[in-house]
């Protein structure tokens, strides 16, 4: 996904809107597998406010995950608001005394501005980081899934298992045995 400003660049307001659909390989982030299963969508806008391009949409897709208790496969949507400023990288490093244009960049980089060469804004990385903080963080596969049993495995939702855990929450059970031990 990417959007090239060149016919709004210089125009204040410009704006360029789009829309992308792609199919994205399976990403693999900090040992947590995303497998999409459907295309991501990025719905929006650019707008020229200056120096700073604003991109703003809506960024949608789908994905397979496990259930957080019986690890069933859960397909989920989910759905980010991007709000995302970009600024042109300065050419080169032309400017001859440092002091006055480093002070004008550290403003820019504090207000969390991100670059880009050419024309061209890659939108990849804003739409991945996005979707990502909008992920619920717990998936059930269903609402009072019963997990699997701690001593079998067995998936519960098919059916009790014959391990003799009863009603005993074993959370709670170990806990009650780590009081009784302090007290
Ligand atoms: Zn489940
Ligand atoms: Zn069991």
């Amino acid at each position: 996904m990417e959007v090239n400003i060149g016919e709004i660049k210089d125009i204040r307001g410009g704006e360029i809107r789009f829309r992308f659909v792609e199919d994205w390989a399976e990403l693999d982030l900090d040992g947590q597998s995303l497998h999409w299963v459907s295309p991501v969508v990025f719905n929006g806008r650019v707008t020229a406010a200056g120096e700073v391009f604003l991109v703003r949409g809506t960024a949608a897709a789908d994905i397979e995950t496990s259930c957080a208790r019986c690890l069933s496969p859960v397909r989920v949507s989910i759905k980010a608001d991007v709000d995302e400023r970009f600024r042109m990288a300065s050419h080169g490093s032309s400017t001859n005394s440092a002091s006055d244009q480093d002070d004008e960049d550290d403003d820019w980089y504090q207000e969390d501005v991100q670059e880009f060469r050419g024309l061209t804004i890659h939108l990849d990385d804003v739409v991945l980081e996005n979707l990502l903080v909008s992920m619920p963080v717990k998936v059930l596969c269903r609402e009072g899934c019963q997990g699997l049993c701690p001593q079998c495995g067995k998936d519960l939702n098919e059916g009790k298992c014959d391990c003799a855990i009863d009603d005993i929450n074993p959370r709670m059970a170990q806990l009650g045995l780590l009081l009784n031990g302090r007290g």
